[in-house]
């Protein structure tokens, strides 16, 4: 059997041929799955022999990559806001740039103990990220996906974190009538039907109902924002994450609305990824 380097070597020139963009990671963060150590050991110990069953269960996790599988699906993990999630094939992988949405919304956060709501939580990234940073908040999440509720439930409890609900339904459906948030945040679909990018890579693997919304991908994000009017307090936050070409036509529907304060903020890689806007 070869040793963890050498292994890792052959990985990482089957990943590069397979066209993975991140062949070292890739490699890396399978192994350490294989294994169940942590990235350090890869480092300390170069030389040590794998088994035959590690090898085993390294090509046959390399054989999924190589097929095209997301890595988050194969280790069910991925990390967001440096909270570590389950993840499955029933929600969308958390993405750095959503920690943007967070970040925005943690400034829009009242000092006083509030009320937030999390449409279409998936793993719960969102809502966990912002009931682990607030924890006088009571943040709900919802979910239409069974799957996805229970998932985001057992990450909140995986992580402790206490003031988290998550409910079952589409989007405002299982909010009670008369509930009141101060900050409504959304990563929707918003993907156009058409768009040639769902057919590489990773979204191959993800649901379509969490990646694509009609109108051009808007339809979500204007159904949302039309109803989260009975649903915000005054002077409360919407916010919402979406494609970066759409920020214009989002400010758009969201100032046609009533909205005030109507701004598109940045992701990392500064696209336009967030608009925002408050209820007077
Ligand atoms: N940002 C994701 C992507 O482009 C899509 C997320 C979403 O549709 N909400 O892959």
């Amino acid at each position: 059997m070869p040793c963890i380097e050498d292994a890792l070597k052959a990985a990482i020139t089957e990943l590069q041929s397979s066209g993975s963009e991140s062949p070292s990671l890739d490699a890396a963060v399978l192994l350490c799955h294989v294994l169940d150590k942590p990235r350090s050991y890869l480092l300390t110990w170069p030389d040590r022999l794998l088994t035959a069953e590690q090898y085993q269960a390294f090509q046959a996790v390399l054989a999924r990559r190589t097929a095209g599988e997301p890595v988050a699906y194969i280790t069910g993990e991925r990390e967001f806001w440096s909270l570590p999630l389950k993840v499955s094939p029933s929600t969308l992988i958390p993405r750095p740039d959503t920690e943007r949405l967070v970040e925005l919304a943690l400034d829009k956060a009242p000092s006083v103990p509030a009320s937030i709501l999390d449409l279409g939580t998936g793993t719960g990234a969102i809502a966990l990220a912002l009931a682990s940073e607030l924890p006088d908040c009571q943040v709900v999440g919802v979910d239409i996906r069974t799957e996805a509720r229970q998932l985001a439930t057992e990450n909140a409890q995986n992580l402790h974190l206490t003031n988290t609900r998550f409910l079952n339904g589409s989007w405002f459906d299982p909010i009670e009538g008369g509930t009141k948030f101060a900050l409504i945040v959304s990563n929707p679909p918003y993907i156009d039907k058409h768009d040639p990018h769902l057919s590489q890579g990773d979204v191959r693997f993800e649901p379509v109902s969490a990646l694509v919304a009609e109108e051009k991908g808007l339809a979500d994000i204007r159904h949302i924002a039309t109803l989260a009017r009975g649903y915000l307090q005054q002077s409360g936050w919407l916010l919402f994450e979406h494609g970066y070409e759409q920020g214009e036509a989002v400010r758009e529907l969201m100032k046609e609305l009533g909205y005030q304060h109507v701004t598109t903020e940045q992701d990392y890689a500064g696209n336009d990824r967030v608009t925002l806007g408050q209820l007077k």
